[in-house]
């Protein structure tokens, strides 16, 4: 063995005691880190013949690498849509490193932890109140799960006209239908050889709303004329957290033939509160759904779960299996995760959320679900008494998107954000909304407080003043 491997093995305590230290220190100190950074390494540092070892190799991190680091998973880092990491969920991510198994098999010889994931799947399924039928799995992100779901569809719109799009490429125009899709969405009809410029918008609701009109819905389904197509709908928009209406877009699903997509994200976690369930009433009859786990469940990057109806698991292995021979035999039996997505080799990720989900229960999420809306809600209310701001959408869940009051202040307004962020005290992200420019606070972190509002609203007022605006 290298002499500095063996060292290091020796030392392993010590080594791994120094990191919990240090992650501690960043933890406990969480409040006090700035939001932004404007340190930067110079990249082109050499290799060296000779390895630093454990240790060495963290003083460096900390003098070189540390400065870079910014309080993202802190209670003022509204940008995005960014969780923190609560206590179990870091627990499980670190185990999982620890362990270091591969996840992919629940049969002996590959190994049967596909089990845990299994487990953690059943978990979720109970936390959002979703019925057996979906059978999911983790990916790193909610991108990737999108890049899941939407590769399973398009599998489904060849079978549709008797082809097979995986074995044989595309051959076919894809009928795709959405009104306001994440980016993400638009990625992965690159990625998935559909063409990102090649599906239909649809109108969205008149009026301050970004959810889909279900009678344009219904115009251009009827334009294709009887032909398949893939539905990609929304529930919780990046901007303002608006929800397609499920329940009607059920009904459609009895008289038309479509694959119906959900991109839950983050607002799929309004299902575990009684408060907010009814944006999801009736998501069940979707065919797939994307849910990032290091948004709202408050996990490490990177986590993210698919759920696909059962129903559809050989659409699911034609598409992923990394076998030449299709597998068709009992999932529970034979399942192995690397034939159903992306991924082959993949870590125990699920993990951190199965510690989350037994750590802080049904309620745990619940009331970290509710303290954002309630969070998102009293800045929105605080930000409305100032003269200087105003709401470009009422508040319907975790989200505020907002502005300088007055289309004169339109040209201020990348400035007024940049001046806020660099003051590394609250951190947002710029939007446009109904061709205004506007800035984007996200609440799901759960060690944010009304206290940090008050943090906020001081932050905001003073860099008003600072601008002279
Ligand atoms: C964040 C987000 C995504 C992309 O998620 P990643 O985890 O960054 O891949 C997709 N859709 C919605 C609605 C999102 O909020």
């Amino acid at each position: 063995m290298n002499s500095i491997l063996q060292h290091d093995l020796n030392d392993l305590e010590n080594i791994l005691n120094q990191a919990k230290q240090q992650g501690l220190d960043f933890l406990n100190n969480l409040e006090n880190i700035p939001t932004s950074s404007k340190n930067r390494i110079d990249p082109t540092r050499n290799l060296s013949e000779l390895g630093l070892g454990s240790l060495a190799a963290l003083e460096e991190f900390k003098e070189r690498l540390l400065p870079l680091i910014v309080a993202s998973p802190g209670p003022r880092y509204l940008g995005f849509v960014t969780g923190g990491s609560t206590p179990a969920s870091i627990v499980g991510d670190w185990l999982a490193t620890v362990y270091d198994q591969n996840t992919q098999a629940v049969h002996a010889q590959g190994g049967v932890l596909a089990l845990i994931e299994f487990e953690t799947i059943n978990l979720l399924l109970q936390l959002l109140d979703l019925p057996k039928t979906f059978s999911g799995g983790f990916v790193t992100g909610a991108t990737m799960s999108n890049f899941t779901c939407l590769g399973t569809a398009r599998q489904w719109f060849g079978a549709q006209l008797g082809k097979d799009f995986a074995k044989n490429g595309i051959t076919e125009t894809i009928n795709i239908l959405t009104a306001t899709p994440h980016s993400s969405s638009i990625k992965t009809l690159s990625m998935l050889g559909i063409g990102s410029n090649n599906y239909t918008t649809i109108k969205t609701i008149e009026g301050n709303r970004e959810a889909i009109d279900i009678a344009d819905l219904e115009h251009n389904i009827q334009n294709l004329n009887g032909k398949p197509f893939i539905l990609i709908s929304s529930a919780g928009t990046v901007n303002t957290a608006d929800f397609d209406d499920f329940e009607a877009i059920a009904k459609l699903k009895e008289k038309y033939t479509f694959w119906w997509h959900i991109d839950a994200a983050f607002g799929g976690f309004a299902a575990v509160s009684n408060k907010f369930k009814h944006l999801v009433e009736g998501w069940e009859g979707a065919d797939s759904i994307t849910i990032d786990c290091h948004k709202w469940l408050n996990v490490p990057y990177e986590s993210a779960f698919y759920l696909i109806k059962e129903k559809h698991m050989n659409l699911q292995i034609e598409t992923f299996q990394n076998s030449n021979a299709p597998y068709l035999g009992n999932p529970l039996e034979n399942f192995n995760y690397l034939n159903v997505l992306p991924e082959n080799s993949r870590r125990l990720r699920a993990l951190p959320v199965w510690f989350s989900l037994l750590a802080y229960g049904k309620e745990g999420f619940q009331d970290i679900v509710e303290d954002s809306a309630a969070l998102a809600l009293h800045f929105a209310n605080e930000l409305i008494e100032e003269d200087n701001f105003e709401l470009l959408a009422p508040i319907r869940l975790n989200n505020v998107c907002f502005t300088l009051k007055g289309d004169h202040n339109q040209q201020n307004v990348s400035q007024f954000l940049t001046s806020l962020n660099d003051k590394g005290k609250v951190f947002m992200t710029p939007t446009v909304y109904q061709n205004r420019k506007g800035i984007r606070a996200s609440f799901v972190n759960w060690r944010t407080t009304e206290n940090d509002i008050k943090i906020i609203i001081e932050e905001l007022k003073e860099t008003i003043l600072d601008l002279d605006i």
